[in-house]
């Protein structure tokens, strides 16, 4: 039996499936509509994926494909399942050099194959686009895994600040160009290589350097930003494949993540460029308030924190980084449940850069079902604190850093920051006195008002609960 459809039906179907990936997006701009969204997006990619093999435009291999979209699938489903919600912001990383990778294999296929005949501009347009594609895989990938690596820990939060670095990549560009020059007029596959190879290894290293000299407050920018050029890499491997639906899905991925970019400088009052240009904030110079020299703090058990919250009449919950490590969102919604059923206004305070991926904390507090009514963005609820009784920083530390406000020399120097400390009391719950991702010294553990409540935040948050329930 024949299955295949005609080239008209595969279009439609191609259709369908851009119109589902917009809702799809539309879906994920908001909390409650983001399951459907993810719906919207994975019966899209099913359209997507059939119409392609029902399609004329593949005529063999059909075994092949099978048995690579089935370990392709099976490793996604195990990491799916298996992966911890901390590692997810590195997962995503990873996933964005194999989007790039993917372009560059298919770019190296397309040059090397040689039944595509093409002559004068139309084969100049395909040769520049097979570079341009190219070119920007290999950065995504590169730098893809040097994000990975800064996110997991293996390679250090600090950034890489090589002499002359801008002339640096302004050199590798210039090269670049002339190379893809020589490339793109070429007669010959063999005159043609060699341009290629030495595109794609500067191509590797600018990528590389790219990342690396990015510090660690700016990374919340570079994760959306290689987001942004996976989606261009997408969008160039369906110009060299002439596969419009391709070309499109990347060009959305592309935007959506170029916007996201904008929003994160926004929200770090950052200017894109700047952080591009290798990582604003790190011409200043570190912090120079120590934990020495900053006094002491004042320490406190969950029995005070719970006597706290039961006197107060205004609770803020804040969440950071390190609500994700101690996975104490179940444990922070009964809290939030209990304490609203006595009356006390309970709400939830988010950061724009919390955590370690665009939208960390909200996944969290969904993945605990906590009622989106009372979870605001930092804008809306920032002016709310004078306010607030009782704010309770739940692992979080770069995001309510008063520096970031009075310091002009802080790495975060201008990074809008939650004003918790304008409230009644602050309570942080964390390990120790470990900076946060930037690595600077928070002066807020310092305050009069601020109370510090060592350990674990699942272990005293269970404590508080256990308190709070027997009370
Ligand atoms: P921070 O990294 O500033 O602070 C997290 C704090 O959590 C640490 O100080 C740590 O202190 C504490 N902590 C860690 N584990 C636990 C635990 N088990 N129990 C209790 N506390 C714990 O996180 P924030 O969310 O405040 O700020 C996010 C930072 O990450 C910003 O600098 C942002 O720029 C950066 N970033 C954000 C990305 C994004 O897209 N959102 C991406 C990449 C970086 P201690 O060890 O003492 O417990």
């Amino acid at each position: 039996m024949n299955f295949e459809i005609s080239i008209e039906l595969a279009r439609a179907l191609y259709i369908g499936a851009t119109v589902l990936f917009i809702l799809t997006l539309g879906g994920l701009s908001n909390q409650e509509s983001a399951r459907k969204g993810n719906m919207y997006g994975m019966l899209g990619m099913s359209i997507a994926i059939i119409a392609t093999l029902l399609s004329p435009f593949v005529k063999e291999n059909f075994l092949l494909i099978f048995i690579l979209i089935t370990i392709g699938g099976s490793i996604g489903i195990y990491l799916a399942k298996n992966v911890q919600m901390t590692e997810m912001p590195e997962l995503v990383a990873i996933l964005h050099s194999l989007v790039g990778l993917a372009a560059v294999l298919v770019g190296y296929v397309n040059f090397l194959d040689e039944s595509l005949i093409l002559k004068g501009t139309e084969k100049l347009i395909h040769n520049i686009e097979l570079y341009i594609g190219i070119f920007i895989g290999v950065i995504t990938f590169s730098g893809s895994i040097i994000a990975f690596g800064k996110l997991s820990g293996k390679i250090g939060g600090n950034p890489l600040i090589l002499p002359s670095r801008h002339l640096l990549n302004l050199g590798i560009i210039l090269i670049v160009i002339f190379y893809g020059y020589i490339f793109s007029t070429a007669s010959s596959i063999n005159g043609a290589i060699i341009p290629l190879i030495i595109m794609t290894a500067l191509a590797f290293l600018f990528g590389m350097h790219l990342v690396l000299a990015i510090g660690g407050a700016d990374m919340p920018v570079v994760v959306s930003m290689l987001n942004s050029y996976s989606g261009w890499a997408a969008s160039a491997t369906g110009f060299m494949l002439n596969n419009d639906l391709l070309i499109v899905v990347g060009a959305l991925v592309g935007s959506s993540g170029a916007i996201l970019s904008y929003i994160m400088c926004k929200a770090m009052n950052r200017s894109f460029i700047s952080v591009i240009a290798g990582g604003f904030g790190t011409d200043t110079k570190p912090t120079s308030t120590t934990v020495e020299d900053q006094g002491e703090v004042i320490a406190i058990e969950s029995q005070e924190l719970s006597e706290l919250l039961l006197s107060a009449k205004k609770i803020m919950i804040i969440p950071g980084y390190g609500m994700a490590v101690s996975q104490a969102q179940h444990t922070v919604n009964e809290i939030a449940k209990m304490l609203k059923g006595k009356n006390i206004d309970v709400s939830f305070a988010i950061h724009p850069v919390a955590g370690r991926m665009p939208g960390h904390m909200n996944v969290l507090l969904a993945e605990a079902k906590v009622p989106y009514d009372i979870v605001y963005e930092m804008d809306e609820i920032n002016d709310d604190f004078e306010n607030v009784d009782v704010s309770i920083i739940i692992g979080a530390n770069d995001i309510v850093n008063p520096s970031a406000l009075d310091d002009p020399e802080s790495p975060i120097a201008g990074m809008p920051v939650l004003e918790c400390w304008k409230g009644k009391t602050s309570v942080v719950l964390k390990r120790g006195m470990a900076t946060g991702y930037a690595g600077v010294q928070n002066p807020l553990f310092f305050k009069e008002n601020t109370r510090m409540l060592f350990g674990d935040a699942k272990k005293t948050m269970d404590e508080a609960l256990t308190i709070l329930q027997s009370s």
